[in-house]
């Protein structure tokens, strides 16, 4: 690794950051990022160089699928010698779950991976994209003593830096959409940028392992009150299913009726490995603490701490894509890999 930064790539994929007006039809048409050191001349002042790759096509980030994240992979993988850090512009929707996947997807990270996008398309005066874009430049390119600062994949959005997976989209309107309920933030931004060291990862300067393979044989059931016998049940029997996150109550809390111990209980025993997660967006799924977790730790249900949603199911497909199951995915989903959960 060199001492200054000499050069990053930014990664475009898609979403609404990168929109502009057409001058003729007044649509909104994507950004034409191959020239953006004339739309954003002030890029040339940060004295290194920025590169710049566009997907064909851009997408919307609902359209986000596990091929997707393997390209992004492979486009960081094949570039990762020759940039000190990389940004990706890429829709808010679903930049929680590619954060989330990503992380786990780039084993020994010691290179900033920073996603950032914007509520509004980056050709509307109000835009919140030209500042989230070129504060995640400066940020990609942060090092002290020859090391980068931020050596993880993390979300920047309206002066917040989030390590990526413990991130949620919780706002369609504001542009603070992303919420970390469950970790501080790792850095803070105003006049300075105020990096809060102590919670960000440490780069291990072990060589890059990539991870390609996702099983997709997962699910996720949000219980809600009067979630009926049929719904249980069909979930239950999806063909080929190897994992489902339960979405539970609180810390981790589900109905007692005994139809439906009795139907996850008789799924668990034949292999389906259920992830018990809290809907919540703050906190921790901790079994027994209530009656209504008792049984579900007594049938074997594997308790999520206080991972989210987007990581859980990232985390699933990664470690089912791996091959693990049995004891040893138990064990792997329990221990923190990226630091996407906290073990009390
Ligand atoms: N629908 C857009 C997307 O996720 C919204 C955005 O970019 O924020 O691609």
């Amino acid at each position: 690794m060199t001492d200054e930064t000499k050069a990053l790539l930014v990664i475009y994929t898609g979403g609404t950051i990168g929109m502009v007006k057409d001058a003729a039809s007044g649509a909104l048409v994507p950004f034409d990022f191959s020239n953006m050191y004339e739309h954003l001349p002030m890029l040339g002042s940060f004295g290194y160089q920025i590169d710049f790759i566009g997907f064909e096509p851009l997408i919307d980030s609902s359209n986000v699928k596990p091929d997707f994240w393997v390209r992004l992979v492979e486009t960081i993988e094949l570039n990762y010698e020759k940039y000190d850090g990389f940004v990706v512009l890429h829709g808010s929707d679903t930049m929680a779950y590619t954060a989330s996947a990503l992380s786990f997807m780039l084993e020994n990270l010691n290179k900033p991976v920073i996603l950032t996008g914007s509520q509004l398309p980056m050709g509307e005066i109000r835009t919140d994209g030209r500042e989230n874009f070129l504060t995640a430049i400066e940020i990609a390119a942060a090092k002290e003593d020859g090391v980068a600062l931020v050596p993880e994949v993390a979300i920047y959005f309206e002066n917040r830096l989030m390590r990526g997976n413990r991130t949620t989209k919780f706002n369609a309107e504001g542009f603070n959409a992303f919420v970390s309920g469950n970790y501080p933030l790792l850095a803070e931004v105003g006049v300075h940028i105020r990096y809060n060291r102590s919670n960000i990862l440490r780069p291990n300067f072990k060589r890059l392992r990539t991870h390609k393979k996702l099983d997709n044989n997962v699910s996720i059931l949000k219980l809600f009150p009067g979630i009926s016998p049929s719904v249980v049940q069909s979930t239950l029997s999806i063909p080929g299913l190897k994992a489902l996150i339960l979405e539970t109550f609180g810390s981790g809390n589900a109905p007692t009726d005994e139809w439906f111990i009795n139907a996850l209980e008789e799924a668990i025993q034949s292999g389906l490995l259920i992830f018990n997660v809290t809907q919540c967006k703050a906190g921790s799924v901790e079994l027994g603490k209530y009656e209504t977790s008792v049984m579900l730790s007594r049938i074997g249900l594997v308790g999520g701490h206080d991972i989210t949603t987007e990581s859980a199911l990232t985390k699933l497909m990664y470690l089912l894509g791996e091959g693990y199951y049995g004891d040893a995915l138990v064990r792997l989903l329990q221990t923190p890999l990226r630091g996407e959960m906290t073990i009390e």
